[in-house]
């Protein structure tokens, strides 16, 4: 880091808007990804407390466990992840479609050491307390552990992102719109604090369908003003969370996402990933033809380039 920042010029050509893009698949820690900025100060974290095994979950595809798993090895933690091939939340229900399958992410876990705990498909709900069951299991065997929350979204986590977002200012000046993808929340909660207060719009893409998610990025909000002391005190309504490019739920590739992934890749050469930053992309492309956003654009890449390799 810095990760680089640099206008996509065909793509700007052909819909008429001043398009950039934020390299933050380019992090670094196997394969990059967002989850590499929140690490630097998690990993730092655990290493202070002198953690023996750090605990954390995601779905199985997860690429945050990928990174995390990378971290950990670098300063010699174990790392023990609890996943779910498709977890979901109770009132979307369970998608009717197979997950990403093997492959991606898993083959990178394996090879990084990650300790996988790998269960049926559940709630999230189920999931964070199978979770902090592993935690208990290892602090009952006299094992310092360092559980981290799904995606790294702790105030720490939002606290990289705040400072992400003064470093691409730091790049190229102001821009009339940042666009990022929102899932656990950290990335898009630090970038909106940064922006908070300026001409520059933060909108985040959803890629589970959870509109209460706005709270949450309220509370991580609220972490990084105890962090900063800026006191800026977000609401939820200051968050823009558009639900539309979730496509069949969390963690399944939309037609629309998949398109968006090829269109990238055949005028820029750059590749996106299915569970978030294609479907994201495809909601600022739907947002510029409808002209509802427009002249300098920020698009936010966060990685998750290995779940192009899931196979069945
Ligand atoms: C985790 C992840 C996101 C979502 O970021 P959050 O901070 O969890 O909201 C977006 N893109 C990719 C590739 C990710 O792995």
């Amino acid at each position: 880091m810095p990760t680089p920042l640099h206008r996509l010029p065909r793509l700007s050509d052909e819909l008429g808007v001043d398009l950039w893009i934020k390299r933050d698949d380019l992090t670094g820690l196997a394969l990059g990804g967002n989850k590499g900025r929140k690490l630097e100060y998690l990993i730092a974290e655990a290493v202070a407390a002198e953690a023996q095994v750090v605990v954390t979950c995601g779905a199985a595809q997860s690429n945050f466990v990928r990174q995390l798993g990378a971290a950990c090895a670098m300063v010699g933690i174990r790392c023990a992840a609890v996943v779910m091939p498709l977890p979901y939340e109770p009132p979307a229900g369970k998608p009717e479609v197979p997950p990403l399958g093997r492959g991606g992410n898993l083959t990178l876990d394996a090879l990084l050491g990650v300790e996988l705990e790998v269960l049926p498909d559940g709630t999230w709900d189920e999931l964070f307390e199978a979770t902090h069951a592993l935690a208990e299991k290892y602090r009952s065997q006299g094992l310092r552990v360092y559980e981290i929350p799904i995606g790294g979204s702790s105030p720490l986590g939002a606290y990289a992102f705040w400072e992400a977002a003064a470093e691409a200012d730091g790049q190229a000046g102001a821009f009339d719109a940042v666009v990022v993808p929102t899932s656990s929340g950290s990335t898009h909660a630090g970038v909106a604090y940064y922006h908070q207060g300026t001409a520059t719009r933060v909108v985040g893409i959803a890629c589970d369908p959870e509109p209460e998610l706005v709270e949450e990025l309220a509370r991580l909000a609220a972490g990084v003003d105890e962090l900063t002391g800026l006191g800026k005190g977000m609401k939820p309504a200051d968050f823009e969370l558009k639900m539309d490019w979730v496509g069949p739920g969390y963690g399944v590739p939309s037609t629309k996402g998949n398109r968006a992934i090829e269109r990238l890749a055949r005028s820029e050469g750059i590749l996106l990933d299915p569970v978030y930053s294609g479907k994201t992309f495809s909601g600022l492309l739907d947002l510029v033809e409808t002209r509802e956003l427009g002249g300098r654009v920020l698009f936010w890449h966060t990685g998750g380039v290995p779940t192009l390799f899931c196979r069945e």
